[in-house]
């Protein structure tokens, strides 16, 4: 399945900053930018909103292949519209993190994902983030990034989004919850995260964005030398 449109997968936990890297490197390269959580997220708002049972994989099967979700480009930033309605803030939450952390481990609810986040591969190329972009979506992606950064590192960070935009949480719920999270994503028999093997790992931890940044742009092959 080889394809003549670049992608750049950057993968790795939450927190690692992957979120920032990816959108300014897509703006620096030109390209599309695909924020493959934001799926997981959006399922995750719409599940919420219609009350679904978490245990109950067949339900959120169905709300997976039932909800519309739309990513407009406004002057404020990225919004996120679930079957219509602006969810943005709401997807950002980390309850709505834990929710689709939970629905990600449903191997059919992965596979109907998987073709929608394949069409975003469209010229001069994409910009993937998430967990399984280099291993499972894109296997055949023009270079790979694995980021890491120490748990500690990715809850102050976290912590710190969070303060600034009002948000009030404690660090060591933070902690509790991102070391969960990590648990329950490399653990999951489906797409666990882990490093593609002809992933370049990076540890972001002490480096600043721009330098993560930098060292990802060196991989792209028509900006690299
Ligand atoms: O990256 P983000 O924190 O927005 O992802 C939310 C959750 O969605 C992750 O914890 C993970 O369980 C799931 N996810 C995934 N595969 C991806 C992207 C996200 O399983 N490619």
């Amino acid at each position: 399945m080889s394809s003549p449109i670049p992608v750049l997968t950057i993968d790795g936990p939450s927190g690692a900053g992957k979120g920032t890297v990816s959108r300014l490197v897509a703006s620096r390269l030109g390209w599309h930018y695909l924020d493959s959580g934001a799926l997981y997220r959006a399922v995750g708002v719409a599940a919420s909103w219609a009350d679904l049972d978490l245990s109950d994989p067949a339900a959120l099967v169905r709300c997976t292949f039932d909800t519309a979700v739309e990513f407009r480009e406004q002057a404020d930033g990225l919004r996120v519209l679930v079957n219509g309605t602006d969810a943005t803030g709401e997807l950002r939450l980390e309850t709505t993190g834990t929710v689709a952390s939970a629905i990600a481990a449903i191997p059919e609810v992965r596979a109907a994902l998987k073709e929608r986040q394949r069409a975003f591969r469209r010229l001069p190329g994409l910009v993937a983030d998430g967990r399984d972009m280099g291993t499972v979506i894109f296997p055949d992606a023009t270079a790979k990034v694995f980021l890491t950064a120490s748990a500690d590192e990715r809850a102050h960070r976290r912590h710190k989004q969070l303060s600034e935009k009002g948000v009030s949480v404690t660090f060591d719920g933070l902690l509790r919850e991102i070391l969960a999270r990590d648990a329950r994503d490399a653990q999951r028999t489906v797409a666990p995260l882990k490093p593609a093997e002809d992933a370049v790992l990076i540890d972001t931890t002490g480096l600043s964005i721009d330098q993560v940044v930098e060292r990802v742009l060196a991989l792209v092959p028509a900006r690299a030398g």
